[in-house]
């Protein structure tokens, strides 16, 4: 072996001391915040990239910036890194291995080596015979051979410390689509909670059994024969039953609570983080108030599990316990009750039909109902100023009614089969005592009086499960149909596998759009048709145009929402649709019209939950939006609480508030789109002055209504039905483009007009004084 060979551990200790920094998550040296420079791959720590090696070769896109360093180390510690990747949904378990253990390692997949100078290795294979493992350089390209090291030398330089990392099961459970099956194999998960359940329920059952026995014995054998010691005896027994049973239905009802609620949790989890990862075009398309509703359903599903489902389950236990019991007491009158449970059972299966096409349209109306609900109280604000109420609520009234007719013919459907089993019940019941009693009769033993009671106490049971069983097939379609409802949002098309993959690449913030054509899912024209610019890294880009001229699609595609367009777009030359979603947005800051603030505060709302931020970027951010005057001015400053629809904060704080939330992170390339239309000329005086500061050094794309906040952009883009018609700075647009004179003269009007407008109103209130 040549020196050569003992290279890649050595190689990762400049590297590792480079990059400490960065795994931290924190700041950079220059006290820049340093989010940014996490995203690039060439300074992520070793040990992470290693990590994200790995988790590429199970199939994983990790996201360096996810990390959490959990205890402090100076470098990502083995326990931090496995909690990472056990975040992320793999296996992994951090351990201490010899050199022996890593030879017998095979075809487990990359395991890391967390070397003694704070970077990693990845162990790709060994060879006993040769005594030789093969390591990798985490950083090295994929394709570069590793290296063959022996024991000698990897002792210089590892301990042991090692972290495993396999793909997990539990993946493909997660991602698997939501249909009953999942549904049952997610209860199959409980499996020991339910062995549990079956246990507990068949002792219970052999102790229901007992008192229709001994009050058998009490009839046959203390009236019969006066005998008051064998009462005694009876008297402790029952007292023991009783006792036993109380313990044990107690016992019961807590492994059920226990079930539901894990069930609950799972589905839960699982739900919320299908919805979330659903691309916003679905939101767009989809009142908030008909997913809610979907979603909703699914707890019909919970309660149908660990309720009738389950207590019919339990009920059929018991049924085999009793079952036994009954023939042996009359084999005659167990016949008779299950062929009246059978009949029982035809009838509520015969009923199923109607009764679930009714149960259907219920529900149906049901959605539409909830729909004017949600529209109503999310657009209050409209209704109540544009005094909407009246149609609002006949809309209502109207959706109730039509839910009314529905659940009232459910209820009809569903009176009949309980009315026609009634009767069956009741003459099962005394064809039981009369031929029971007849049986008795004619029976010479004496045995059959107490046997007929013992009877008459279980027989209940028999019709129960089989009755129960029927009742199930129905709610059974019912919780398909809810399952329906809830896999319509749930199994669509997900972002996650764009948001998985891709490139993560490090942005200068230059944009092209090479022949692009877009037309929206839902639109017949195309929104944008052949759009083609380009714009250098660091310019500041107007985008004007009249309305519905394609200016928000435009930032839609650049923010990756919509990804169905022909043509090109692409960041730095690199094409958009190879990019890591997630990577993409985290690398862009956004402001919006209208932009919601979560409840919290103020300090809370700049930050947003992203890591590594102190108080000190909040201010700074602050200070760059242009916020910092009001925040201070408030009586809590930073901690001043935020509340719901931020009513305490006027229309142009919010916006400044959002401004700052978008450029904390300190982003590459930043959108602001309508972002100061809804602002008072003050407010949006003051955005506008810190729009150059805030320009410096990054790309920004600015849309907006008001031709007069854009004089300052290096470059103006015209759009006109979704075509670009010039693109190039203010004074230059001027003189040469149609468009943008004729709107910038529509908009410049009342600069020629003004003086006579106010000469004209001065003489009016001079009378008027
Ligand atoms: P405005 O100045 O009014 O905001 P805009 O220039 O931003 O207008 P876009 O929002 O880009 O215009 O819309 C361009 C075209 O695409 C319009 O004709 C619009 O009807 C259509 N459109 C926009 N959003 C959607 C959507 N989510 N679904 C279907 N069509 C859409
Ligand atoms: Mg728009």
């Amino acid at each position: 072996m040549d020196n050569s060979e003992g290279m890649p551990p050595a190689s990762l200790t400049h590297a590792s001391q480079s990059n400490a920094q960065a795994a931290g998550g924190g700041r950079g040296a220059d006290g820049e915040p340093s989010a940014a420079d996490n995203h690039g791959g060439a300074s992520i720590h070793p040990r992470l990239q290693a990590v994200i090696v790995v988790g590429r070769y199970h199939g994983l896109e990790l996201d360096a910036t996810d990390y959490k360093n959990i205890d402090g180390a100076p470098v990502p510690s083995a326990a931090s890194l496995s909690a990472w990747v056990q975040s992320a949904g793999l296996w992994s378990r951090a351990v201490r291995l010899r050199w022996r253990n890593l030879l017998a390692l095979q075809d487990s997949g990359p395991v890391i080596l967390l070397l003694n100078d704070g970077s990693a290795a990845l162990l790709t294979g060994a060879d006993p015979d040769q005594k030789i493992v093969y390591l990798k350089d985490p950083q090295a390209a994929e394709s570069a051979a590793p290296v063959a090291v022996d024991e000698l030398r990897l002792s210089e330089v590892w301990g042991g410390e090692t972290l495993l990392v396999r793909a997990n099961r539990g993946i493909a459970e997660a991602d698997a689509p939501f249909s009953m099956r999942w549904l049952f194999r997610l209860v199959m998960t409980e499996r020991s909670t339910l062995r549990d359940l079956s246990i507990a329920s068949v002792a219970i059952s052999f102790l229901t059994i007992m008192p229709p026995l001994l009050v058998m014995t009490v009839i046959n054998r203390v009236l019969v024969y006066h005998s008051l010691t064998t009462l005694a005896f009876i008297s402790v027994l029952l007292t023991i039953f009783v006792l036993y049973e109380t313990l044990l239905g107690y016992a019961r009802r807590l492994i059920i609570g226990v079930l539901a609620i894990r069930i609950d949790a799972k589905l839960n989890l699982h739900i919320f983080s299908r919805l979330i990862r659903l691309p916003l075009d679905y939101f767009e398309r989809h009142p908030a108030g008909d997913t809610l509703h979907r979603l909703h359903a699914v707890y019909q599903v919970r309660e149908f599990i660990t309720g009738k489902l389950l207590t019919t389950f339990l009920d059929f236990i018991t049924l085999l316990v009793i079952l036994p019991l009954l023939f042996y007491l009359s084999s005659t009158l167990t016949w008779l009750v299950i062929a009246s449970a059978c009949v029982l059972m035809i009838v509520i299966l015969v009923f199923l039909g109607p009764v679930t096409a009714a149960m259907g349209q219920l529900i149906q109306a049901e959605i539409n109902k909830a729909t004017v609900m949600t529209e109503t109280v999310f657009g209050i604000r409209t209704v109540k100023s544009l005094a909407l109420e009246p149609q609002r609520r006949a809309l209502w009234d109207e959706r109730v009614a039509d839910a009314a007719k529905w659940r009232w013919r459910v209820t009809l459907i569903n009176n009949w089969p309980q009315t026609i089993a009634t009767p069956i019940s009741r003459f099962m019941w005394m064809g039981v005592m009369l031929i029971g009693a007849y049986m008795a009769l004619s029976d010479n033993t004496g045995y059959m009086v107490g046997g007929l009671f013992a009877f008459m106490m279980l027989s209940n049971r028999v019709a129960q499960p089989l009755v129960g069983a029927a009742g199930l097939t129905e709610k059974y379609l019912e919780v398909k149909t809810s399952i329906g409802l809830a896999a319509e949002v749930l199994n669509r098309p997900m972002e996650s596998n764009a948001a998985s993959g891709g490139l993560r690449p490090r942005f200068a913030g230059a944009i092209t759009f090479d022949d692009v054509t877009f037309t929206y899912p839902s639109g017949q024209t195309p929104a944008l048709e052949r759009v083609s610019f380009s714009i250098p890294a660091g310019t500041m880009l107007g985008v004007v145009g009249r309305s519905g001229s394609g200016k928000s699609t435009i930032t839609r595609l650049l923010q990756g929402i919509n990804r169905e367009y022909s043509g090109f777009v692409k960041l730095d030359g690199s094409d958009l649709r190879e990019i890591n979603l997630r990577h993409l947005r985290q690398s862009f800051g956004v402001v919006l019209q209208d932009n919601f603030l979560f409840r919290g505060s103020i300090r809370d709302n700049i930050i947003a939950g992203r890591p590594g931020l102190t108080i000190d970027d909040v201010v700074r951010a602050a200070r760059l939006a242009g916020a910092e005057e009001f925040i201070e001015r408030m009586p809590h400053g930073y901690e001043t609480q935020i509340e719901e629809g931020s009513p305490n904060l006027s229309g142009g704080q919010k916006q400044r508030l959002a401004i700052a939330r978008a450029v904390i992170t300190d982003p590459r390339l930043l959108i602001l789109d309508e972002a100061t239309s809804a602002l008072d000329p003050e407010s949006e005086a003051l955005v506008n002055a810190n729009l150059l500061r805030i320009a410096r050094g990054r790309t920004m794309v600015i849309v907006s209504h008001r031709l007069s906040s854009l004089t300052d952009c290096d470059l103006t883009l015209v759009l006109d039905r979704g075509g670009v018609v010039d693109i190039a700075p203010h004074h230059v647009l001027l003189e040469r483009c149609a468009i943008y004179r004729q709107l910038w003269a529509q908009q410049n009007r009342h600069l020629d007009s003004q003086g006579p407008r106010h000469a004209a109103i001065a003489p009016t209130l001079a009378q008027g004084d």
